[in-house]
């Protein structure tokens, strides 16, 4: 069932069965200093909606749905460092043969393109080498520099961003992966990899405990 937005009384309705349930309607009314009638269709609308469980005879209790408000909070509290991958990295001069036989060995969609340092400078996806390996040229004489997206077009995040900016950054942009980095004084480490599938976790896990 879909999450309804509440309103001041039926969040308040919902604070105080959540504290004293069960309770009754009537109870529930005395606290509010309103009256049983006055109530009904908030009693009404939390129980269809699923939030409030009635017994009768013995009240009210809380049925342990999460408020829109708290799913929101639960995702912007999500960070990258929870759920980023290990990244894959090769080096410039690595030919674009071997860039496709590692993007196969690591079951990776996206490799990362480092240098001597170990800074970031580019990134392949799998269409770029598929791309090139349209072409006529000898995949093991080409360097992966040479048909790489590169610095500074690359598009990454920090392991302590909210996760919910990366996926903006993963939509906008429409790619299926960012760098994570760690700035350095002469350019970016990669220490990590954001992937849609991470993202796919992540979503999963804000409906954690419930089955499906
Ligand atoms: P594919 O090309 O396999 O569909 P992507 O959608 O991830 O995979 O990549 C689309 C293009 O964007 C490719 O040319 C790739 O090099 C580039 N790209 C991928 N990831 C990034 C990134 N984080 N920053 C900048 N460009 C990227």
């Amino acid at each position: 069932m879909s999450q309804i937005e509440l309103n001041k009384r039926q969040e308040e309705i919902l604070s105080i069965v959540k504290g004293n349930g069960p309770i009754t309607g009537e109870q529930i009314a005395e606290r509010l200093h309103l009256t049983r009638a006055t109530l009904r269709p908030d009693l009404a609308i939390l129980t269809m909606a699923g939030y409030l469980d009635a017994r009768p005879r013995v009240g009210y209790f809380f049925s342990g749905k999460k408020t829109a408000q708290a799913v929101t909070d639960n995702m912007m509290s999500l960070r990258v460092r929870d759920f980023q991958s290990i990244p894959v990295v090769v080096e410039e001069n690595v030919s674009v043969y071997d860039a496709i036989c590692q993007m196969f060995l690591e079951d990776v969609g996206t490799l990362f393109v480092v240098d001597k340092n170990k800074l970031l400078t580019g990134v392949l996806s799998r269409k770029d080498l598929l791309r090139t390996s349209l072409g006529k040229q000898d995949l093991n004489k080409m360097p992966v520099h040479i048909m790489m997206t590169r610095m500074p077009n690359i598009t990454y995040c920090m392991k302590n961003d909210l996760l919910i900016q990366a996926a903006k950054k993963l939509i906008d942009k429409q790619i299926d992966a960012l760098p994570v980095v760690l700035e350095q004084a002469n350019g970016l480490e990669v220490i990590g990899r954001l992937t849609k599938t991470n993202i796919t976790s992540a979503f999963l896990s804000l409906a954690e405990n419930h089955d499906i």
